[in-house]
C-alpha cells in the first residue's frame, strides 16, 4: 500500500532548548548541563544564528502560534538573552497575536523582577517545575529549590501578570506514599494554576538514581501503589473541575498546553538548540547534544544537525495514531484519513483488533481512543502499534 511522506501543513510552533541547568537533579537524563555558565553568550549568539538561518531558508514558514521555551532551565539565561532570543524568534517568522509563549521556569532561578520582565516582554504562559511540595523529596531529588521557594516562585508569576500557568509534579519519588502525594495534590488545586502535569518517576540509564537503583539505594513505590497514585490524581484533579486531557496532562477549561498537542498530533515544528528535534518538511532532526560542539557548527556555518530520518509510509502513520493516542479525545479516524489518505482502520487492522479484544482501544463515533485500561497501560498501547 502507497503511504504519503510528507507532514502535511506547515509549522507553526517553534521548541528552543537552553541545556543549562545550576545542578543536576538525580532523576534527569534530559539534555542539561550543570558548570556552563561560561558558555552562555556564545550560546545565545549561536541559537540567534541558527533561528535566522532558518527564517532564510523557510521563508514560506506561518506565523507562529506556539513558541516553547525548554530545558535544561530556560531561566538560568539572564533576563535580556532570553528576551532576545524571543525577539529574533518575532522577527523572523511573526508571531500571531494570541501566540502561545511558554517558559519552561525552575522556582530556584526566578525573582518576582525577573519574571516581571519576561511577563512584559511576552512570555505569556509559565510552566514550573515544582516537582514536589516537600523539602524531603525536593532535596532527595537533587532539587536546587525548596517548597517555599516554588510556592514564591507561583505567588509571584500570579502578580507580574501571567495568566496561565502550569505546575509540574513527580510521582512515585522514593518512600513517597498516597498520603503524601494526595496532600500535594491537594496543595497545587487550592493554588488553582490553569495547568497541571503530572509524571511518574522513571529510572533512565546514566542517571545517579539508577546507580542508586542498582545498589538496591532507592526505596521506590511498587507498582500496584504506582497506579494507586496516578488513579487518585486523575480522581482528584477531575473533580477540582480540571480536563484529563492527555495521559499526563490535566488543564482548565481552554487552557489545553497549545505547544504540546503539536506534538501528540504529529504536526511539524522547528526545534533550536542543543539537542533540540524539529519536524520540518516531514523530516525529523535532532540537533548536536552538547552545546559546545553545537556552537562551533554554527560559528562554522554548518548545520548542527547530528540525526536526521525522513518519516515515512507506516512509520509515520503509526507514531500519528501512537501520539494521537496520548490524547484522551483519541484520534479523529476521519482526519486521519483527510491528512494521510489511509484509512487506520484498515492500515493496521490486526493491530487495532488485538488492542480492541484487550481491552485497550475503543471505536467510537469515528474516533480511535484509549479506554481506562490503556490509559495505565499505554506502553503496551505503543508495543502493539510500532512496526516490527
Ligand atoms: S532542573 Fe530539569 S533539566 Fe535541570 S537537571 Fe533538574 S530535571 Fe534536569
Amino acid at each position: 500500500m502507497p503511504y504519503p511522506d510528507s507532514a502535511g501543513s506547515p509549522q507553526k510552533a517553534a521548541y528552543i532548548h537552553v541545556p543549562f541547568c545550576i545542578f543536576k537533579c538525580g532523576y534527569c537524563d534530559f539534555n542539561s548541563f550543570p558548570g556552563m555558565e561560561s558558555l552562555f553568550d556564545d550560546y545565545v549568539d549561536a541559537l540567534i544564528r541558527e533561528i535566522i538561518r532558518t527564517g532564510r531558508e523557510q521563508q514560506h514558514a506561518n506565523r507562529l502560534d506556539s513558541v516553547y521555551f525548554g530545558g535544561g532551565t530556560p531561566t538560568v539565561l539572564p533576563t535580556d538573552k532570553l528576551i532576545n532570543i524571543l525577539a529574533a524568534i518575532g522577527d523572523t517568522f511573526g508571531l500571531a497575536e494570541d501566540c502561545e509563549i511558554t517558559l519552561e521556569a525552575n522556582p530556584g532561578t526566578v525573582d518576582q523582577r525577573k519574571l516581571a520582565l519576561l511577563r512584559s516582554a511576552g512570555f505569556n504562559r509559565l510552566s514550573l517545575g515544582m516537582q514536589s511540595l516537600d523539602d524531603e523529596f525536593l532535596s532527595a531529588i537533587g532539587r536546587i529549590h525548596t517548597a517555599r521557594e516554588a510556592l514564591d516562585a507561583y505567588v509571584w508569576a500570579r502578580s507580574s501578570g501571567f495568566a496561565n500557568i502550569g505546575i509540574d509534579l513527580i510521582f512515585a519519588l522514593p518512600r513517597q506514599t498516597l498520603q503524601h502525594w494526595k496532600s500535594a495534590l491537594n496543595t497545587v488545586v487550592s493554588m488553582d494554576p490553569e495547568h497541571i502535569s503530572l509524571y511518574e518517576l522513571s529510572i533512565e540509564e546514566g542517571t545517579k538514581f539508577a546507580e542508586l537503583c542498582a545498589k538496591g539505594q532507592l526505596d521506590l513505590p511498587d507498582e500496584e501503589l504506582r497506579l494507586e497514585m496516578y488513579e487518585a490524581a486523575i480522581a482528584m484533579l477531575t473533580a477540582a473541575g480540571y480536563e484529563h486531557y492527555e495521559v499526563s496532562n490535566f488543564a482548565r477549561p481552554g487552557f489545553r498546553s497549545r505547544h504540546n498537542q503539536v506534538y501528540w498530533r504529529n504536526e511539524p515544528y522547528f526545534g533550536f538548540g542543543a539537542g533540540a528535534t524539529s519536524y520540518v518538511n516531514g523530516v525529523r532532526s535532532v540537533r548536536l547534544s552538547d552545546p559546545r560542539r553545537y556552537v562551533e557548527a554554527i560559528n562554522r556555518e554548518e548545520d548542527p544537525v547530528e540525526f536526521s530520518e525522513r518519516l515515512t509510509g507506516r512509520n509515520r502513520l503509526a507514531e500519528t495514531l501512537i501520539q494521537g493516542l496520548r490524547l484522551l479525545e483519541g484520534v479523529d479516524l476521519r482526519r486521519f484519513r483527510d491528512d494521510t489518505g489511509v484509512d487506520a482502520i484498515d492500515a493496521f487492522h490486526e493491530e487495532i483488533s488485538s488492542l480492541v479484544r484487550n481491552g485497550l482501544v475503543e471505536i467510537s463515533e469515528d474516533r480511535l481512543r484509549v479506554t481506562h485500561k490503556g490509559l495505565l497501560l499505554m506502553n503496551d498501547v505503543a508495543v502493539e502499534l510500532i512496526p516490527a
